[in-house]
């Protein structure tokens, strides 16, 4: 959707302006125009994203676990290790809080935080659920709390026994959801973080 400012509104604001209407928006506040989608074509194509886990500490394998959960489960989009030096979307922390993660959906050329926090895994919770949980945070799904094991985003609710990495059929479809249709049908990201305390 492109909107375009009339020149009846700039008129209106130059005004409004002049008589120091400093309520009135400023023409300049309005987002500017959305890029075209490169290529204009709404075929089905996977998303490519990367991260870069050379900060994951003694999390790596966790990540690698996580991710290959995301890439068995969903089709549109694929999570692959960045190379060194290569930029990536996804950049995973091993820190000594509770795990954060950016709310996505992440897109390629953007950016998103995994904070992989040792507290939760000192309480005793899975590291490759944790990883899944959180990499689903950063593909745009909400926590969806309490809920059982077999939830994905039920996070810490689902038990410290709980051991299940693997998104359910509601977790899944949304992701295709939010990944499909071409990037001219996709959605930015929200970009707020979601913290894991329990
Ligand atoms: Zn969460």
């Amino acid at each position: 959707m492109t909107r375009r400012v009339s020149p009846l509104t700039l008129v209106i604001a130059t005004v409004a302006a002049l008589i120091g209407g400093g309520a009135v928006a400023s023409p300049a506040a309005a987002s500017p125009a959305p890029a075209p989608a490169p290529g204009g074509d709404a075929a089905v194509q996977q998303t490519v994203l990367r991260y870069d886990d050379s900060r994951a500490g003694e999390f790596q394998d966790a990540v690698a676990a996580g991710a290959a959960e995301w890439n068995a489960a969903v089709d549109n989009v694929e999570l692959v290790p960045a190379e060194p030096g290569q930029r990536a979307e996804i950049t995973v922390v091993a820190t000594d809080g509770w795990p954060m993660a950016t709310l996505g959906p992440v897109r390629p050329g953007g950016s998103a935080t995994i904070w992989f926090g040792r507290q939760a895994v000192q309480q005793g919770h899975d590291t490759v659920r944790i990883a899944a949980h959180e990499l689903g945070h950063n593909l745009g799904l909400p926590d969806v709390k309490p809920g059982p094991c077999s939830s994905l985003m039920s996070g810490s609710t689902g038990g410290v026994g709980c051991t299940n990495a693997t998104p359910n059929r509601q977790e899944r479809s949304r992701v295709e959801q939010l990944y499909g249709g071409g990037a001219a049908a996709q959605t930015p990201a929200a970009g707020t973080v979601v913290v894991d305390r329990p």
